[in-house]
């Protein structure tokens, strides 16, 4: 039976009695971890958001009625004690923070009682996620959990304590709102009041930002929630938490240099590690020759190798037809891998395959001085050593090879590098590399749609030195466009933004936008810019992500309360979930049977 607390008024967290509390009456409440009875002496682990307290009930010294309720004590209940601090009489326990103090109990109410919790509330759980999920809010009580939601809670008091003193202001925007221009699925809510309208959820506050630099905030942020309907893919959320900001009458160098700040403050005052200002910068171009990614993660070097030029005459057909066809060669020098079976090989050419190339050629290059080549009797052996030199090949090294078209060749080299780092434990995972990727392409060419798209989105600035050739090479216009990029995941991202007409009106051309359709889009913004807009620019950090790096979390579900699995359910709540028939009525909405179903509605 549940109890009162009235009259017990609690004093201390677990944690926070100390020995210096010794000899003095603390009142605590919390969580049973775990109960032992040994027959005079039961001991019982006191567990709160701080850590755990030990209590002991003693025959004979703790009033026998507290005793005997001592007795009923289960893990998960939840229980008030006010006792004396003492000296642990037993052995010291030292790893725990209130390792050699006890709670000798005078006094126990029982507030809750709990069933058997479907798993153990412990550190490193081994509980399948989708029983932690359905159960979360017991999962979140495991001391993991709690310290990630607690640097998560921290991260976003620095955050707002930092760009307030920078003169940020902090301002909310609407969550009902219209499309915004981010590229993904809307998640749409209808309209009681306007049949047959929807609102849209906001894949981020992108215009209304743009909007408050035009009524003169001059520097705006908030912690913003954002809502994208992309397909499934692991480690995605539908609405996720953005730090984002917008800053007027600036350039690329002045966001970077805020945020630099930043990202120094967090790691400093978080995590007690120094990040080096200013933090390196690489153009989008040289990170994908490089790295074969725009988001590399530097921490491991095997760099790609550009050798088209070594290899335009030889006789492989597989290289000389990618590079007729405006296509590159590239590869890469997995160290100290001559020797790996044949098989290896193989499932790494099927790992490319994922990535858009057709096979994976390669040379093994033995510690004897021999060598296995895939394609041998194409090359003459001029050939081959010429381009075992451009590979910088020593005895003992397996170079592979990748010949496309650049877009290709970057993905499969970039992600086979990545795989091999791991692979071969290339990786410091003590280490933060950040990087700042730069003048990315304006546009990028939509096979499905055969037209360009914004690589950013339609309000980033070109690079004033390629806009004269927007009509005549579209394709390498630079933007004023940057990501954040920290040990090969990109934490944030944001660019300079057009505020000339002139310019806006192209951009929009070159993405096939006719005016009426950008004006039913954004026209609010458009006709807002007529009224005196100052040059502005911002960026937004993915907080999940960030913080899941911080906290050496292996999925964002981990930094995330109460979060929702792949296909976009949340295994708690079981949303999305039907509605009742008349909801839908009111509504005006019909729900089309899918695929000879009958509609589901909510059942009573
Ligand atoms: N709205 C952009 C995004 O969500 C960020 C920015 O351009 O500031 O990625």
């Amino acid at each position: 039976m549940a109890e009162s607390m009235l009259g017990m008024k609690r004093t201390h967290r677990c944690t926070e009695v100390s020995v210096s509390d010794i000899g003095s009456t603390v009142t605590v409440m919390g969580w049973v971890q775990r109960s032992r009875n040994k027959g005079s002496l039961i001991f019982v682990d006191l567990r709160d958001r701080s850590g755990i307290l030990q209590l002991i009930f003693e025959e004979g010294k703790t009033p026998a009625a507290v005793f005997e309720k001592a007795v009923k004590l289960r893990s998960e209940y939840v229980i008030a004690v006010t006792g004396r601090v003492a000296k642990r009489a037993g052995a010291v326990n030292p790893n725990l923070r209130t390792g050699d103090i006890e709670i000798l109990a005078d006094e126990l109410r029982i507030l809750s009682e709990s069933e058997t919790p479907p798993f153990p509330i412990e550190e490193n759980s081994r509980t399948r996620d989708d029983i932690r999920l359905k159960y979360r809010y017991l999962d979140l009580r495991r001391p993991d959990l709690q310290k990630n939601i607690f640097m998560r809670s921290r991260v976003c008091q620095i955050v707002r304590s930092f760009l307030t003193d920078e003169g940020f202001i902090e301002i909310e925007t609407p969550m009902l709102t219209k499309s915004t221009p981010e590229g993904a699925r809307d998640y749409l809510v209808p309209s009681r009041v306007h049949p047959g309208s929807f609102y849209a959820l906001p894949q981020s506050p992108q215009l209304f930002k743009q909007l408050l630099m035009v009524s003169g905030y001059d520097r705006y942020f908030q912690l913003a929630r954002c809502f994208r309907d992309e397909d499934l893919r692991a480690d995605r959320q539908p609405e996720f938490t953005q730090i984002d900001m917008e800053l007027s009458f600036v350039d690329v160098d002045d966001v970077i240099d805020v945020n630099e700040r930043l990202l120094k403050r967090l790691f400093k005052e978080i995590l007690d590690v120094d990040v080096q200002i200013p933090i390196q910068r690489m153009c989008w171009q040289e990170a994908m020759e490089r790295y074969g990614s725009d988001k590399p993660d530097t921490r491991f070097g095997m760099e790609l190798q550009d050798v088209t030029d070594i290899v335009k005459d030889c006789g492989f057909g597989v290289f000389t037809g990618a590079i007729e066809k405006g296509g590159s060669v590239r590869g890469i020098n997995a160290k100290g891998q001559g020797g790996m079976p044949r098989k290896k090989i193989d499932k790494l050419g099927e790992f490319v395959k994922d990535y858009g190339a057709k096979g994976l050629p390669y040379i093994a290059l033995h510690e004897d001085g021999t060598c296995k080549c895939s394609f041998a009797k194409f090359m003459t052996d001029e050939e081959l050593k010429a381009l075992i030199a451009a590979m910088k090949g020593e005895p003992g090294d397996l170079l592979l090879f990748a010949a496309d078209r650049d877009k290709t060749v970057f993905a499969s080299l970039g992600a086979l590098r990545l795989e091999l780092g791991k692979q071969m434990g290339l990786i410091d995972k003590n280490k933060f590399n950040f990087l700042w990727v730069t003048e990315f392409p304006l546009l990028e060419w939509s096979d499905e749609e055969n037209r360009y798209m914004a690589m950013h989105h339609p309000f980033t600035m070109p690079m004033e030195e390629d806009y004269p050739n927007i009509d005549t090479d579209p394709g390498h216009v630079r933007a004023k466009a940057y990501d954040i990029v920290l040990n090969g995941t990109e934490i944030g991202g944001g660019s300079v933004r057009i505020h000339q007409d002139d310019i806006q009106e192209k951009m929009f051309e070159v993405l096939g936008f006719t005016k009426e359709r950008a004006y039913r889009q954004f026209g609010f913004l458009l006709d807002a810019f007529r009224y005196g807009v100052p040059p502005h620019a911002g960026l937004a950090y993915g907080l999940d992500r960030l913080v899941m790096i911080m906290a050496g979390a292996d999925t964002i579900r981990d930094v995330i309360a109460f979060p929702k699995v792949k296909d976009a359910s949340c295994l708690l709540t079981s949303a999305p979930a039907p509605v009742e028939e008349d909801q839908l009525e009111e509504l005006g909405i019909e729900v089309r049977p899918q695929e000879g179903e009958p509609a589901e509605t909510a059942k009573e």
